[in-house]
């Protein structure tokens, strides 16, 4: 399979090559150049097959001219280790619980396939592949423990100096093995400069094999779209099922298209937003307007310009009347996300973090006026991960789960260095 660049600029790339570079040299995302159909008899049986089972047969689709059934067997079991259940909340609200894996969020999906996927694409080769990061804090985690313990790969995280929380930071330094944390003397802006350079030195690229672990990856995106069959699989086949996803930058609402295109019968899909409502502001007036983000208390999802907005336009040919008839788009303020969380748990006694507040409220909202639909949304992250704002909201009391008092527990081992590059270059040489 090649996958080609949503700018179109320049030629196809191999599997390799897409996955090593990130972003193509245009500027583009990559997408794969055919979307394989899975047929109707793979939709009947869904229901009777694990997780880990129907993952495999997707990626097969995708990914099986290019990596044998043996090894992708092997990646998938290797990477989607971790149970994703759903779970009712209402008559025509599930959960699907995206956060039973090691950092607790779902960006553990993507990133444990991504390092499995690189892993094995470099087999042969002898050369460590050096993964470097710049982090305001949860791409670190999610990287650091999506690569930990994988051969062949060593990660760099690069972050601010004490402007990390204490559990974020206790989920990339704590780590040991193949992960090495940086701290530097300066902003995250700094971070990511000094990665940047290093990518384009054309001195240290002689000495060192670098790459990214982006979340525009196509290997992290894609494998998203694995658990939206499961989802569907899951759901009571009395009516018809839409999906609804917190998004950002639009990368998981991304693969649930691809789901979607690949055969699987969801009705619609629901993206909501926080206060940052670029996408529904485009939805509404068929303009994209990127503009600087908001903060807020689902800051995962504080994105003033998403990334897969490319990819989306791409699926749908640039065609606004289309896209905007396949998704819904709803946004909330922080107040309304409280109230959300606050209310679900009085009502229905199932605790929503902020993010997937937003998309339970969402899908509440959409089903007003979709009497015949039931849906599930995609609950992205433990409310743990946010006990600060939890905390401020009655009757939300959340304990920390074992798995994140044990990051706490761990010792941190950093090395600091300036905001200079020639001190980042000094280290990556040295090591
Ligand atoms: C990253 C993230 C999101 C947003 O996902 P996108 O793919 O960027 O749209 C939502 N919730 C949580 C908890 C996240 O970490």
């Amino acid at each position: 399979m090649q996958y080609y660049s949503t700018n179109r600029q320049v030629p196809p790339s191999t599997l390799r090559d897409a996955v090593f570079k990130g972003l193509a040299d245009d500027g583009g995302l990559y997408m794969p150049e055919r979307i394989p159909q899975l047929g109707s008899d793979f939709f009947t049986g869904l229901h009777k097959k694990t997780f880990r089972e129907i993952a495999f047969e997707a990626a097969a689709a995708l990914f099986g001219e290019d990596i044998a059934a043996a090894p992708l067997r092997h990646i998938i079991d290797d990477a989607l280790n971790f149970d994703i259940p759903l779970v009712k909340v209402s008559s025509r609200i599930y959960s699907l619980e995206l956060f039973h894996g090691p950092t607790m969020a779902f960006k553990d999906v993507g990133a444990r396939f991504l390092a499995r996927m690189m892993q094995y694409l470099t087999r042969n080769e002898n050369a460590e592949t050096n993964v470097l990061v710049a982090t305001s804090g949860d791409t670190g985690s999610a990287v650091a423990n999506g690569f930990l313990g994988v051969e062949g790969i060593t990660v760099t995280v690069l972050y601010p100096k004490g402007l990390v929380s204490k559990i974020q930071e206790a989920q990339f330094t704590t780590l040991g093995q193949n992960i090495r944390a940086l701290e530097v003397q300066g902003a995250f802006d700094d971070c990511q400069r000094l990665v940047k350079q290093a990518f384009l030195d054309k001195s240290l690229r002689a000495q060192r094999t670098l790459t990214s672990a982006n979340s525009i990856n196509l290997a992290r995106f894609i494998p998203q779209a694995f658990y939206y069959f499961w989802g569907w699989a899951q759901m009571p086949k009395d009516s018809e099922i839409v999906a609804c996803v917190p998004s950002g930058n639009f990368g998981n609402l991304t693969a649930g298209l691809l789901a979607q295109r690949m055969g699987l019968p969801l009705k619609h899909f629901i993206a909501a937003n926080n206060v940052n409502d670029i996408f529904l502001k485009y939805l509404q007036t068929a303009k994209f307007s990127p503009r600087p983000s908001i903060p807020t208390i689902a800051n995962a999802m504080d994105v003033g310009n998403p990334s897969n907005f490319a990819r989306i336009m791409d699926l749908y040919g640039n065609d606004h009347a289309k896209a905007a008839a396949a998704i819904s788009g709803y946004s909330y303020s922080d107040a309304q996300i409280r109230e959300t969380v606050q209310r679900v748990f009085a009502e229905a006694h199932y605790l929503l973090d902020p993010h997937g507040a937003c998309a339970y409220e969402a899908l509440h909202e959409y089903l007003q006026n979709d009497k015949e639909a039931k849906g599930f949304f995609l609950e992205t992250a433990h409310p743990a991960k946010f006990k600060e704002t939890m905390d401020g909201i009655p009757g939300a009391d959340v304990a920390i789960p074992g798995k994140l008092q044990a990051f706490m527990r761990g010792k941190k081992q950093t090395a600091i260095i300036s905001n200079r590059y020639e001190d980042f270059k000094a280290f990556l040489l040295s090591s």
